[in-house]
């Protein structure tokens, strides 16, 4: 299935959560979730009855919206999820987080997860001194991101940082300068860590199925 490219606030209006699609403007009173905190649609702002099916599909689907991440590759995820060791669920949510998109965005190196794909792209990022362009690359505990140094006094990155600065907050499990550019992982985020609006066992149960 094709990635969604219509209007990022139909997604968190859909499925009744703020999943902070839309950068700067998500934190502001202009969110539609603020406004208009019902499905959209014709009929989205009637009470439906889900069937424990449909909850566990929405639950991925959210899942899904919020990292930016296809079927295909979510599946992938929730298998080696299930491989590790410890509670599937949370193994899942620590893979989506340690994706290098997650990580510049959470470092406050840009203001969305898709800003962050996009930059990571068009490689203005190194993982421990090494060019990667790869959104998916999986981070570990102790990698050092960077903005290259040909990107770091870019226009974009002044008014990312500016932005950033003055307010989302970095969560502990990573260190993040940005004045230098830099950041760290210093740990493996545990699910308290983790401001994704998921019951993630759902997701479980759906895939076990
Ligand atoms: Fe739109 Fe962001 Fe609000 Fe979602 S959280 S509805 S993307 S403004």
């Amino acid at each position: 299935m094709a990635r969604y490219t219509g209007e990022s606030c139909r997604v968190c209006r859909r499925e009744g959560e703020k999943l902070f699609l839309k950068g700067s403007r998500c934190y502001t009173d202009k969110c539609a979730i603020t406004r208009r905190a019902y499905a959209p649609g014709q009929h989205g702002q009637k009470r439906k009855k889900q069937s424990e099916y449909g909850m566990q599909l929405r639950e991925k689907q959210k899942a899904k919206s919020f990292y930016g991440v296809l079927e295909s590759q979510f599946r992938k995820y929730f298998e080696e999820a299930s491989r590790r060791k410890g509670v599937t669920g949370t193994n899942l949510l620590q893979i989506l987080e340690s994706r290098l998109d997650n990580v510049v965005y959470r470092l406050g190196f840009a203001t969305s997860r898709a800003q962050a794909r996009q930059l990571v792209r068009h490689g203005h990022f190194t993982v421990n001194g090494v060019k990667v362009n790869i959104p998916s690359y999986l981070t570990k505990v102790g990698d050092e991101i960077k903005v290259k140094e040909a990107s770091a006094n870019n226009e974009i990155f002044k008014q990312i940082v500016e932005e950033n600065e003055k307010g989302r907050p970095v969560p502990a499990w990573l260190e993040s300068n940005l004045a230098g550019r830099t950041g760290k992982i210093v740990a493996v985020p545990a699910r308290e860590e983790i401001d994704l609006p998921v019951q993630e066992h759902l997701i479980v149960e759906l895939y076990s199925k």
